[in-house]
């Protein structure tokens, strides 16, 4: 029998607990830990509250979770309920996969500033993550600053500019619905320190930003680069190019007929948010681009007007005691999934944060490989016998996969009119839903 401990219920660690169960079949016992009483990690807070068909893919964890020989073991903090070291006695493969949620910082002056907010934290207060659902950013100004060109800042774009009629079906909580709603935001600026052929926005999720009822993107023409060179664009880019081009060809006289307006700033690199409590403005250097898609300063600054900041630049994992870290990367050190013996990462604590949510898929089948060449029919370590005696021993509050059911239940049962549910934010209530 082979005993494997998951750190993290996010699509990277269902996927792998799905190969191992494919690999090994009744000859395994996965455990998947999660620090939240609820599990699927960034499905359920980190994709967008209106993205639900991507969310539909934790019914395929569903599928997994519902296996006998797979568990779901959660409000179990590593690391202070149990330690890494700890879960390594006990099991034979131990697989981080704990995602990266942390914001990099910008590493500007004025990052501290009231009403500046990285994305993993706005992006947790709409989705309902316990720890930052009493985030309560001020939404009375109308100029919002979004710093990044990847998809998590048009994810936030979408979110601060999308009426109520237009969150319909989609399970944001109601924290922010209500928020959202009195917003007076008439101005969102997507700041990117590269141009238009530099984008990491997909298309789909681009495309988006042209069909809002209240909201318009606006493109200046002048920063696209001569038509021609799209075609040395990767096809995926090209498309989100188009879009921007289709963007910046509105005609002025019937540029944003509606009352919101989404700018692009693109070849803008901020060097400072501004304001001396709450954050009035960022400047921002103009930058060139080199042959090589290189930014670099031109000395030429301004200033954006900014009531609200989010940087939306990329996550970072949260390094444990005693486990290799990459500082730089912000991802543990490893080798192809290794990182010390019995010990694995996977998805974005392998990788950095990075790829769609399927690309975690390969990732788990890649990582079971290397524990099936490593463990072979298993070490004898106990396995969840063990867990279990500890979790008693130490008198743990472990919710199960049932106890979810019965929580998922309760978040259906008071969902708002059109939405699939209400998310608990808490996690003494999410533990009061599961009743017992
Ligand atoms: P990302 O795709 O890596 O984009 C980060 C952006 O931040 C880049 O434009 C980068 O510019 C910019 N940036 C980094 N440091 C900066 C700085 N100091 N100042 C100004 N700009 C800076 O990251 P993400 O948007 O957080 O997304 C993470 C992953 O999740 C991606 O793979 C993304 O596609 C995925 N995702 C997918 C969806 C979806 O499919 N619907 C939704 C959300 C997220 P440079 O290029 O110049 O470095």
């Amino acid at each position: 029998m082979r005993h494997i401990a998951i750190i993290g219920s996010g699509p990277a660690g269902y996927y792998t607990a799905e190969a191992a169960q494919k690999l090994w079949g009744e000859d395994v016992r996965v455990d998947i830990f999660d620090m939240l009483p609820v599990p699927y990690g960034l499905i359920r807070t980190g994709v967008a509250p209106d993205h639900q068909s991507i969310k539909g893919v934790s019914k395929r964890y569903e599928s997994t979770a519902s296996l006998e020989n797979v568990r779901f073991v959660g409000n179990v903090m590593i690391g202070e309920d149990i330690s890494v070291a700890e879960l390594q006695g006990l099991y034979d493969a131990v697989v981080l996969a704990t995602g990266a949620p942390n914001d990099r910082p910008a590493g500007i002056p004025g990052e501290g500033l009231e009403n500046v907010f990285g994305s993993a934290a706005f992006v947790g207060w709409y989705n309902g993550h316990p720890q930052f659902a009493k985030l309560a950013p001020n939404l009375a100004g109308k100029h919002a600053v979004v710093i990044g060109n990847g998809n998590v800042a048009l994810d936030v774009a979408r979110i601060l500019t999308k009426t109520a009629a237009e969150f319909s079906g989609s399970d944001i909580v109601g924290h922010a619905f209500h928020a959202l709603e009195k917003s007076h935001i008439e101005h969102v600026t997507i700041l990117g320190r590269r141009g238009p052929h530099q984008i990491a926005m997909t298309p789909k999720e681009l495309g988006e930003l042209g069909h809002l009822v209240r909201a318009c993107p606006r493109v200046d023409p002048a920063d696209l680069p001569e038509e021609q060179e799209d075609l040395f664009l990767e096809p995926g880019q090209r498309k989100s190019v188009t879009h921007l081009r289709s963007y910046a060809a509105i005609p002025e006289e019937f540029r944003c007929d509606k009352p919101v307006e989404i700018e692009f700033d693109f070849f803008a690199s901020p060097k400072a948010i501004l304001g001396e409590n709450g954050v009035t403005g960022i400047e921002v250097e103009r930058t060139q681009i080199d042959a090589d898609g290189r930014a670099s300063g031109t000395g030429e600054t301004y200033v954006v007007k900014a009531d609200l900041v989010i940087t939306a630049i990329g996550y970072k994992s949260s390094p444990i005691p005693g486990v290799p870290f990459e500082e730089s990367a912000g991802r543990f050190a490893n080798d192809e999934g290794r990182i010390l013996p019995g010990l694995y990462c996977v998805g974005w604590a392998r990788r950095g944060p990075s790829g769609t949510i399927g690309t975690n898929r390969p990732d788990g089948f890649s990582v079971v490989e290397k524990i099936a060449e490593d463990i072979g029919g298993g070490t004898g370590k106990l396995g969840r016998a063990g867990f279990d005696k500890l979790a008693e021993d130490r008198k743990l509050e472990v919710v199960t996969f049932r106890d979810w059911k019965k929580i998922e239940e309760a978040e259906s049962a008071r969902a708002r009119d059109g939405s699939p549910r209400e998310k608990f934010v808490d996690v003494d209530d999410m533990i009061k839903a599961r009743g017992n």
